[in-house]
């Protein structure tokens, strides 16, 4: 079934790859995995030795240095077959902090090996406890001591810290009284969880809903390289922001994969079901959803892909590229929904994958920004409307 054009027309052999790697893990590697709560390291492994998280570094780093597009058509296809790249997707584009923001010296010692896969840079720690989504709010500080750094305060749902090497890191280094706008002060790092986990550093797992190997993480005085520092001190609020739409449209892409993946399972479903008689795809009741849902989905993935060019393109893409996530965590939500649903009780049974599915894409309706958020900045930004917050 050929849910898209755009499939044939955007990175067939790109997907025709992935589809064949994603073949061997099917729904059993990842039903296990998600009884028992544990990382699909053969998964990711085997992701990073086809080169598939480095596309968007480029050549003379080590990656492939393809576009946007290629990695959004990776992800959706990783979602389409099943799989979850929540596991990995952060190999992919926490990078282009460095990559946009670091120094030469970061850039050479980080991208070549994070392109090789000798070097994980999957974890991201911005979201507090108590600040949330106020990001400005967060409290933990890195105070400048002679040439290090030294690290206080507290990080949740940083996701795979413990299949990481490296975090990228927002603290505060300038305390908040003494800055015009509280998003000023705060400062990115990267920094080498490798010397300091279990010291100064803890990290603690957080069971949740769906296998995503989230954590809350602890810095007791931990001490860093000056040379950790992102850019200038002060403007990481900034730098992290402007990873925000690349981060966004390639979640929107798993989102788009996720509603494929439901929708082909509620085709086939309703055409084999057969109940008084004949499938229950023949009942409007039934197929009427699944052509709803087919149709979020393709517009979904428009926007998905006008987010895309224009960020391959340098211009500005933060409306669409904020509208994508929305529109595409929407579409994958009722997608999963209506094939739960198509599948009457078996819809609930682990061996169909739906319902892990089905909680997998839910999370995209809050991380790594809520709907909410996201229908703020449009009636603000875009819309002109007055600041809610
Ligand atoms: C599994 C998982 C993995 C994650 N991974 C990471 C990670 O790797 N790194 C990281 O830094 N963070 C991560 N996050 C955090 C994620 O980005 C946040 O959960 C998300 O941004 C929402 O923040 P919060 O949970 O603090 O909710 P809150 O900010 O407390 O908000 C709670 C609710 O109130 C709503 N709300 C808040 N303010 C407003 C407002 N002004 N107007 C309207 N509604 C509002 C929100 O939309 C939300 O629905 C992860 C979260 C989860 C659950």
């Amino acid at each position: 079934m050929d849910l898209s054009r755009f499939e044939a027309d955007h990175f067939p052999e790109i997907r025709e790859g992935v589809r064949r790697l994603c073949a061997q893990f099917p729904g059993e590697y990842w039903r296990r995995l998600d009884a028992a709560r544990e990382y699909p390291t053969a998964f990711v492994d085997a992701l990073t030795r086809a080169g598939y998280l480095s596309v968007l570094i480029p050549e003379e780093y080590g990656g492939s240095g393809l576009g946007l597009s290629a990695a959004a058509a990776i992800l959706e296809t990783v979602q389409a077959e099943g799989c979850n790249g929540g596991s990995a997707h952060a190999q992919m584009y926490t990078m282009g902090t460095i990559l946009r923001h670091g120094s030469e010296d970061q850039k050479r010692a980080y991208l070549p090996a994070i392109a090789r896969g000798d070097l994980r840079l999957q974890a991201f720690g911005v979201t507090e406890p108590t600040s949330g989504t106020d990001t400005g709010a967060l409290r933990t500080t890195a105070v400048r001591d002679g040439d290090a750094y030294v690290v206080n305060g507290q990080k949740i749902w940083t996701s795979r810290a413990e299949h990481s090497d490296l975090m990228l890191l927002l603290a505060r280094t300038t305390p908040r009284d003494q800055v015009a706008k509280k998003t000023d002060g705060l400062s990115t790092f990267i920094v080498d969880m490798r010397e300091v986990r279990g010291k100064s550093l803890t990290i603690r797992p957080i069971r949740t809903m769906m296998n995503h190997a989230t954590t809350e993480v602890f810095f007791d005085n931990m001490r860093i390289p000056a040379s950790a520092l992102v850019g200038e001190e002060g403007k990481g609020f900034r730098y992290i922001l402007s990873g925000m739409n690349a981060e966004r449209v390639l979640i929107a892409a798993e989102c788009v994969g996720d509603a494929k993946w439901f929708t082909r399972r509620s085709v086939d479903y309703a055409k084999a079901r057969e109940v008084f008689g004949r499938p229950i795809g023949a009942n409007q009741g039934v197929s009427f959803p699944i052509a709803r849902a087919y149709a979020m989905m393709r517009a979904a993935e428009l926007m998905v892909h006008e987010a895309a060019r224009l960020y391959e393109a340098g211009q500005p893409c933060g409306a669409e590229a904020n509208m994508a996530k929305m529109l595409a965590a929407d579409a994958s939500v009722e997608a999963g929904n209506t094939c739960i649903q198509t599948h009457g009780g078996f819809g609930f049974a682990e061996e169909y994958d739906i319902e892990r599915k089905f909680r997998e894409t839910r999370l995209y309706q809050v991380a790594p920004i809520s709907t909410n958020l996201i229908l703020s900045y449009l009636a603000e930004h875009v819309l002109g409307l007055p600041r809610s917050y």
